[in-house]
């Protein structure tokens, strides 16, 4: 029997896992990245000597990327090293260091070490947090295609428990009193890129994630999981071709056929994924009559905040730890100027991740890697990024120094790369908004856009840009359901009916 043919536009983590999954059932896989490396935001950046990850280093939730390589037939462990992290991170108030720890007993006499009379509301977080994390799974694994699906059992079940008319802030408001206290619990949000004051109070759940599973660091960084499923897919005879944009999806009535690359050729495909930020997709992708609907669907759409990146290889190791935030000494004005008046701070939050000490093949020996993230406004924002990053770089430095206890610490910089909201943007990001759509209820659940294209038969979409939303666990389980839905739906087509106007490759 003919095998069916899938082609994925983008070998991000979603796109990776959707390949995996399908390649593993016996479809013919062909991912086609624009890059000339996979992984997308979660790839590897080489720079000299020196090795980063480009954007994801918060690694949790191992547990449902066993389970997805199980379901491909294959062991996690096979392909990737995890080291799990303790304590969780450093947080900086001033002159305040708060170390959240794994074991609970050592986290309780960390709070009462930092915040007297707070582990109380330690031991009510994980509780209350556990029960509602147990409804929202249930919600993360599946799709979100019908409005209907609001009326299902598990659904009806957990929406009394979302928290969904509170905020991200509010909701820690309710287990402890210090404001850092709180913000060590909110400033999860950011992983959404949006504000804890604005943030649904349902996302609670990341920092319980954090506390009840814990943090990991891939050995050779986040980047490895994207290369470990790379290889899964080759296993199994798929193909993942870099440096091979996508020009457009190619439709036939009112279902999609394939793609044309850049170059000229035309892909036949009996099921296309969309991988590439989706917001991106609506404005390249698509032919004119598609385009307009969906640009229609996309319009008014908010958008998560981006980031401002320092990559430097060091010519020494330095004391730092392997995940360190600095919040500003005013957070929340900080959090509003990001998100509201879409200003650069003066006094900006840095999150300075430090793998070296830990993971050796970062640098040469002796040497080390410090990866420094602001973040800021996306490209909505009126920012003249060419006047601003000096200016942004010489804070993060300084905060650096500060934190090192290396005045001069210019002078050990032996390689440095920087990404601004505009690069980003150019890296096919809509307004450079790394996290995607904003996670606001109105665009939660079937109000994000869907797994599955209504308008366009045999087409999907996985990453960030749908549901279940952004962050690795969350893009796994988007990968999930849209690989469940192309088993689910395929069956009828077959590529013979499918004529391309141009050169044919043959998958
Ligand atoms: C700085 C930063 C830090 C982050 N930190 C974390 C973290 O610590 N933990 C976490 O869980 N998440 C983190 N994230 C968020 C998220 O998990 C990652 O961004 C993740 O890589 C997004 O995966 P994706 O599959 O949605 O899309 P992407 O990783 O963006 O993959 C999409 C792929 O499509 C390709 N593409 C685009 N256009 C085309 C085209 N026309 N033709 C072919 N290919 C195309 C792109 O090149 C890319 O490879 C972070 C993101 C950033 C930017």
């Amino acid at each position: 029997m003919t095998k069916k043919k899938v082609a994925i536009i983008g070998a991000g983590p979603g796109g990776l896992t959707a390949g995996m999954l399908l390649a593993a059932k016996g479809y013919k896989v062909e991912v086609y990245e624009k890059n000339d490396v996979i992984g997308g935001r979660t790839s590897r950046l080489k720079h000299g000597e020196f090795q980063f990850d480009l954007g994801a280093t918060f690694f949790m939730m191992p547990k449902l990327l066993e389970e997805l390589f199980e379901e491909a037939g294959r062991n996690l462990y096979n392909y990737v090293q995890l080291h799990r992290l303790d304590p969780l991170y450093t947080l900086r108030f001033g002159d305040v260091t708060f170390t959240p720890r794994v074991d609970r007993q050592d986290m309780l006499d960390e709070i009462e070490r930092v915040f007297p009379g707070e582990s109380q509301g330690f031991i009510q977080f994980m509780e209350k947090e556990g029960e509602k994390f147990d409804r929202v799974e249930k919600l993360l694994r599946r799709p979100f295609v019908h409005r209907r699906t609001y009326l299902s059992k598990d659904v009806l079940y957990a929406l009394p428990k979302l928290d969904m008319f509170q905020t991200v802030y509010s909701k820690l408001s309710s287990y402890f009193n210090d404001e850092r206290l709180k913000y060590a619990f909110t400033f999860q949000a950011k992983y959404l890129g949006m504000s804890p004051w604005k943030c649904p109070g349902t996302f609670t759940i990341l920092s319980y994630l954090e506390h009840k599973f814990g943090l990991y660091h891939p050995i050779g960084g986040v980047n490895r999981i994207c290369e470990a499923m790379r290889q899964v897919i080759e296993e199994y005879g798929g193909v993942v071709h870099t440096g091979k944009p996508v020009a457009q999806i190619l439709t036939e009535g009112k279902q999609a056929t394939g793609l044309r690359l850049e170059n000229g050729l035309d892909v036949q495909a009996d099921e296309v994924i969309i991988n590439a930020d989706y917001s991106y997709s609506v404005q390249h992708l698509f032919e004119e009559k598609w385009k307009k609907k969906f640009q229609k669907k996309m319009e008014n759409k908010k958008y998560s905040c981006s980031t401002f990146m320092l990559y430097l290889g060091l010519k020494q190791e330095v004391n730092l730890p392997h995940h360190m935030v600095v919040f500003a000494d005013d957070y929340k004005r900080n959090v509003e100027e990001m998100t509201e008046q879409l200003v650069l701070s003066e006094d900006p939050s840095v999150y300075i991740h430090y793998p070296t000490k830990l993971d050796p093949t970062t640098a040469p020996a002796g040497k080390s890697t410090a990866y420094l993230l602001m973040p800021v406004p996306n490209t909505e924002a009126d920012i003249d990024w060419e006047e601003a990053s000096p200016r942004m770089r010489q804070k993060m430095l300084d905060i650096l120094a500060r934190e090192t206890g290396i005045e001069n610490i210019e002078s050990l910089i032996e390689t440095e790369h920087c990404i601004t909201p505009s690069d980003w943007e150019a890296m096919n990001i809509q307004h450079g908004a790394v996290f995607n759509l904003a996670h606001s209820l109105d665009q939660m659940m079937y109000n994000r856009p869907h797994n599955q294209v209504k308008e366009l038969s045999h087409c999907y979409l996985v990453g960030g840009g749908t549901h279940p939303g952004s962050g690795l666990p969350t893009i796994f389980q988007s990968a999930k359901i849209s690989a469940d839905l192309v088993e689910k739906n395929s069956g009828a087509k077959t590529t013979q009916s499918i004529k391309p106007s141009q050169e044919k490759v043959t998958m």
